[in-house]
């Protein structure tokens, strides 16, 4: 979170004041989810986001609860049967390149019918595999794909065109950990998903942003409170949506929005992970697996070349204040996680500390 953003939270509280500054006598906490402060606190957050990702009028830009995880059943639950016939299981298919596409094709067998189009297993994860490669099926209702990989430090740096591809499927993409870091380009998304705790807010939201004419073609087993359409036609609030994240994201965006947008925000995004990639190519000890194409704005994993000194290593960071910077525990090392409210000082700090514990370590 931006420190700026904690601070306004902060100073808002107990007392929260509309755009004039004039105090309401209440908390955001404390509001009726249908009471004009909270939609108008809602529908700002919201025209902020599309304004600021440049999202197109006929796609619906939802705020629902049940993260990234949640998505991975409630995508193929509203979309599998697009073009499915009638009584045939949805077809969906599936680009492996890390843990977060893995965990998508897994929960998506329950509902649909589903076929890995490419994977990039065989590199240990260490690139994605280009779409023209990729083996979609005929009649495949959408592909799913993983823009970032925030475990392995994967990243596309472009999304695939699926019609130049010769598909007529939708592109679904898991963008949990890239959303608001880089421009999106719409014309190729059918629907993308977010949880927002990396680089929109809080725990407790989930975004998604859904084509209009994907919807209304939900499974009849899926909840209500998950049916995009019924999340689309009620503005969000079929049931009371996570407020207090809403009201958070919404500080955020208006943070973006005075950081000259996520143009600039690609633009400082790019710095800071060029500094550190170049820190860690130029150095004896510090590895990074990725192909260089390949490798995450976001999320960085690299390894020291000599295990032994991991401990030590993550020790000394956090008695610099350089916190949370132990790699997943599925591939170990170390990672840093340099999100949009990482100030490219910070990963300065974190370089010039890099570099100082290999001199002394040598
Ligand atoms: C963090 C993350 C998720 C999981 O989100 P939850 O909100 O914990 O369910 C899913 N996909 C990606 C790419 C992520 O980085």
């Amino acid at each position: 979170m931006p420190e700026e953003v904690l601070a306004q939270a902060a100073s808002e509280m107990l007392d929260w004041p509309d755009a004039s500054g004039k105090r309401c006598g209440m908390g955001v906490m404390e509001m009726s989810h249908r009471g004009k402060e909270f939609t108008s606190i809602c529908a700002h957050a919201e025209g902020t986001l599309r304004s600021l990702l440049a999202v197109p009028a006929h796609f619906k830009i939802l705020f629902m609860q049940g993260g990234g995880l949640a998505e991975n059943a409630i995508v193929p639950m509203n979309l599998s049967a697009l073009r499915a016939q009638p009584g045939e299981r949805g077809h969906t298919d599936f680009v492996l390149t890390g843990t977060w596409s893995q965990k998508s094709l897994a929960e998506a067998g329950k509902y649909s019918d589903t076929h890995v189009a490419a994977s990039a297993q065989a590199s240990g994860f260490t690139n994605t595999p280009d779409p023209a490669s990729w083996q979609i099926r005929p009649g495949a209702s959408y592909v799913h794909m993983c823009s970032n990989e925030t475990i392995h430090g994967v990243e596309f740096q472009t999304l695939p065109d699926l019609k130049a591809l010769g598909s007529d499927a939708a592109l679904v993409v898991d963008f949990s950990s890239q959303v608001a870091s880089r421009p999106v380009d719409w014309s190729r998304v059918g629907l993308a998903f977010g949880g927002a705790q990396k680089n929109l807010g809080p725990a407790g939201l989930t975004l998604v942003v859904v084509r209009e004419d994907l919807l209304g073609h939900a499974l009849s087993v899926c909840p209500s409170a998950f049916n995009y359409q019924t999340v689309a036609d009620n503005g969000s609030m079929y049931n009371t949506p996570p407020t207090y994240a809403i009201y958070m994201a919404g500080l955020v965006f208006d943070w973006l929005q005075r950081q000259g947008g996520i143009g600039a925000m690609e633009a400082q995004n790019m710095a800071k992970a060029q500094a550190l990639y170049h820190a860690i190519d130029t150095s004896g000890l510090y590895v990074n697996h990725v192909h260089p194409d390949c490798r995450s704005r976001m999320n960085v994993p690299f390894f020291l070349r000599v295990e032994a000194l991991n401990a030590a290593f993550l020790a000394g960071a956090s008695a610099a204040g350089l916190l949370q910077l132990k790699g997943h525990k599925s591939v170990g090392g170390m990672r840093a996680s340099i999100y949009n409210a990482m100030p490219l000082a910070g990963v300065h700090l974190l370089v010039a500390y890099m570099q100082d514990f290999e001199r002394r370590h040598a």
